[in-house]
C-alpha cells in the first residue's frame, strides 16, 4: 500500500482538534451544506489562476482576457438571476477579482508556475530517514521569481472577512507559510526564500433589494405618523441594479485598505522548527491511530466566529442520525483537487 498523504490543512486540523481530524480525514465526513465562504474563496482562486496562466502562456492581459475570466465566472453562477446566494457570491467574487488586478497592475515578479503541486517525503530530522507511513502533499497558488533579485517565492492568495494587525503580525509563525516554503522548495528543487501573502478583504456591502407596494405604503405611513404635517413625500425604494451594485463594489475596492500584501522571508531556523513539528505531529497521529483515541479540543469549537462544522455531531455524542441527516462522505484533501486550500485565512 502507498504512503498516506498529509496536507497542511489536514495536519493543521489534527493539531487543532484531533476529533475534527478524525471526522474529516478518517471518517471522511463533510457537512451537506457547503460553506459559502469556501465557495467564494475557491472561485476567487480560479479567477486568479486564470489570470496567472495568461502570463505563463504568453497571452496579453488585455480587456479580452479579463472578459474571458468574467465569462468563466458568469458560467460558474448560472442561476444568479433567480438565486440570491448565487447572485451575492457572483457580485463579490467579480468585484474582488477586478479590484485585485487593478491594485496589482504592475507586479515585481514573474510567474514560474500556477497551482503548482508538491508531494514530498516527510523526514525525521534526527535520523534523516523518510517516514514509512506518510508523505506531505499540497498545492501552492503560484511560484514566482522577483524581477530584480531573481529570488523565488511562493505566492498565496487569501480572502478574509477581516484584516487585523494581529493577523499579519503572526504570519512569520504561520504553519502554512513555513510548510509551503520548505516542501515546495524540496519538490521544485529551487531555493525558495519565502512567501508573498496576498489578502483581499471580503466587502460587507449588500445589494439594495427595494420594496414592494405594500412595504412602501407601510413605511410611508410610519414616516407620515412621525411628521408634524402627518404627510410623507417618501418615494418607493427600487431594487439596486447589478450595474449600480458593481459600481458601488468597485468604489469599495478602489480603497487600498481592502488589500494587503506581506512579503515574508523564511529563515533556516524556522524551517528546521517546522520540519521537527511536522515530524512530531506524524508520531502523535500514529499514536492516535494505534490507540483509537481522538480527543476533543473544546477551545476550537467556536474558532473563526462560528461553530465548527462538526459541532452538531460532537454535541449529539456522535448520534448516527445526525451523521445521516447533516453529513455526506467525501475524500479528504479536497484542496489538491480544487483551487485553493479550504482553510480560513486567519
Ligand atoms: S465541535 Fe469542537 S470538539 Fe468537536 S470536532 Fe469541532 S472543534 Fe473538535
Amino acid at each position: 500500500m502507498g504512503k498516506r498523504k498529509l496536507t497542511y490543512s489536514s495536519i493543521r486540523t489534527f493539531r487543532n482538534c484531533r476529533r475534527q481530524y478524525f471526522n474529516r480525514v478518517e471518517r471522511q465526513l463533510v457537512p451537506i451544506d457547503t460553506d459559502s465562504n469556501l465557495r467564494i474563496g475557491s472561485m476567487f482562486h480560479e479567477c486568479l489562476e486564470r489570470w496567472g496562466r495568461l502570463e505563463l502562456d504568453g497571452v496579453s492581459r488585455d480587456d479580452t482576457a479579463v472578459a474571458a475570466i468574467l465569462d468563466h465566472l458568469d458560467r460558474a453562477y448560472p442561476n444568479r438571476a433567480g438565486d440570491p446566494e448565487q447572485n451575492r457570491q457572483w457580485h463579490l467574487v467579480r468585484s474582488m477579482f477586478l479590484g485585485y488586478i487593478r491594485q496589482y497592475t504592475e507586479e515585481p515578479f514573474r510567474f514560474v508556475a500556477v497551482e503548482k503541486v508538491f508531494d514530498c517525503p516527510i523526514v525525521n530530522p534526527t535520523t534523516g530517514c523518510p517516514s514509512r507511513t506518510f508523505r506531505m502533499a499540497g498545492k501552492v497558488d503560484g511560484l514566482v521569481q522577483m524581477k530584480e533579485t531573481g529570488e523565488y517565492f511562493v505566492l498565496e492568495h487569501k480572502s478574509s472577512a477581516v484584516l487585523t494587525g494581529a493577523n499579519i503580525e503572526k504570519l512569520p509563525l504561520d504553519l502554512q507559510v513555513l510548510m509551503y516554503t520548505h516542501y515546495m522548495a524540496q519538490a521544485a528543487e529551487i531555493p525558495i526564500v519565502g512567501v508573498i501573502y496576498d489578502v483581499v478583504v471580503k466587502a460587507q456591502l449588500k445589494q439594495k433589494q427595494g420594496e414592494d407596494e405594500e412595504q412602501y405604503q407601510i413605511r410611508k405611513a410610519e414616516l407620515a405618523a412621525k411628521s408634524k404635517s402627518k404627510k410623507s413625500s417618501a418615494k418607493r425604494q427600487i431594487p439596486e441594479s447589478n450595474e449600480n451594485f458593481q459600481d458601488r463594489l468597485a468604489q469599495k475596492y478602489s480603497d487600498p485598505a481592502m488589500f494587503h500584501r506581506e512579503i515574508l522571508y523564511v529563515s533556516q531556523e524556522d524551517i528546521d522548527e517546522v520540519v521537527a513539528e511536522v515530524w512530531a505531529l506524524t508520531q502523535q497521529l500514529l499514536q492516535a491511530h494505534r490507540e483509537g483515541h481522538w480527543y476533543r479540543n473544546d477551545s476550537m469549537c467556536f474558532q473563526y466566529g462560528r461553530p465548527c462544522a462538526y459541532f452538531p455531531l460532537c454535541r449529539s455524542g456522535g448520534n448516527p442520525n445526525v451523521i445521516e441527516n447533516l453529513y455526506e462522505r467525501r475524500p479528504p484533501h479536497s484542496e489538491l483537487a480544487t483551487n485553493g486550500d479550504d482553510s480560513p485565512a486567519f
